[in-house]
């Protein structure tokens, strides 16, 4: 779909996958005015196909395309593009199980030059690809380094949206993370360097006992659709769940002192990740006793049944193609 100034969005179509020509002096080969979402669509008990939260999605998009100066699309266009694709994609949706159809919308500015101001022409997309299980050999918690070195976001910078730039900004980071020996990195807050912010590309929570706390979103974290689902499916399994603040310091001492049990990590992707074990440049523990925790695999259970139709969706996320 395309969305031009002073036209709107217009000239809607559905075409095989195939590259795209794209002019020297493209604006978001420069400047970076991209956004993107991703979602999973799960092959339900009866044969249907449904997504999970499209809704949600269609929202944050249009929280992404107002911090980077876009247009916002409409959450029924989104969600009908999405719908499009699936329909005509519904063989590649796997037949059961974990795995699913994983959609990436996104939008980026498709005009020519080289001012530096928001572009006046865009063009939003969808693609899919069937993604597996996770987790195929059995969920295996990840080692986190935290990077005490660089920040992904700032107070007032583009952290809670879901634009290229922030990705960009922690490769560096994530090959550091790997050079540790760790398979993920954990952002702080850029002043004090010691709040815990989220993961890579997962927001992070922190299990005390039957009391589970997940890092309050600042400003400069994603607010991930996984974690605010897993607010209400905590509570709906008797837990209490709340938004919280986490130093490094409470990590380390409250996992040494036996009152943290658990810390995962959830986002589209992995669903639910344990966390192992944490290094820094100046410490490094095991989380518990490194093994996947009982509230999270109890979580990460209850969040699949839901998305895979084995659960009763009673606060109505699932979105179903018929
Ligand atoms: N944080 C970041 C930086 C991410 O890229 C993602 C993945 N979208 C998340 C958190 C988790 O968000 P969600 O649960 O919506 O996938």
């Amino acid at each position: 779909i395309k969305w031009t100034e002073g036209r709107g969005w217009h000239d809607a179509e559905l075409v095989p996958y195939a590259p795209l020509s794209i002019d020297p002096a493209n604006m978001t080969l420069h400047y970076a005015q991209t956004i993107f979402e991703g979602l999973k669509a799960y092959r339900q008990p009866d044969g249907s196909v449904a997504t999970f939260r499209p809704h949600a999605n269609a929202e944050r998009f249009q929280a992404s395309a107002r911090r980077m100066a876009m247009p916002e699309l409409p959450a029924e266009l989104f969600i009908e593009a999405c719908d499009a694709l699936i329909q005509q994609d519904r063989a590649w949706v796997p037949d059961s199980g974990e795995a699913s159809l994983y959609l990436r919308p996104f939008m980026f500015a498709s005009e020519v030059g080289l001012g530096v101001r928001p572009a006046n022409e865009f063009l939003f997309i969808v693609i899919a690809s069937p993604a597996g299980a996770y987790f195929p050999g059995g969920v295996k918690p990840v080692s986190v380094w935290l990077s005490e070195e660089y920040v992904r976001a700032v107070k007032g910078g583009t952290g809670a949206a879901k634009t290229g730039g922030n990705y960009a900004a922690s490769l560096v980071a994530q090959a550091q993370a790997a050079s540790h020996g760790c398979d993920q990195v954990v952002w702080l807050d850029a002043v004090e360097h010691r709040w815990i912010e989220e993961m890579g590309g997962m927001n992070l929570y922190f299990v005390y006992g039957d009391r589970i706390v997940t890092p309050e979103l600042t400003g400069s974290l994603l607010p991930g659709i996984t974690r605010d689902s897993l607010l209400t499916i905590a509570r709906d399994l008797g837990y209490t769940a709340e938004e919280g603040r986490i130093t490094t310091e409470d990590w380390q001492r409250d996992n040494a002192d036996g009152t943290l049990t658990e810390v995962f990590a959830c986002g589209t992707a992995a669903v639910i990740t344990p966390v192992g074990s944490v290094k820094s440049e100046r410490a490094d523990w095991v989380q518990g006793d490194g093994q996947p925790g009982p509230v999270t695999m109890r979580l990460r259970k209850a969040l699949l049944e839901l998305q895979t139709g084995h659960a009763a969706d009673t606060h109505g996320w699932m979105h179903p193609l018929g």
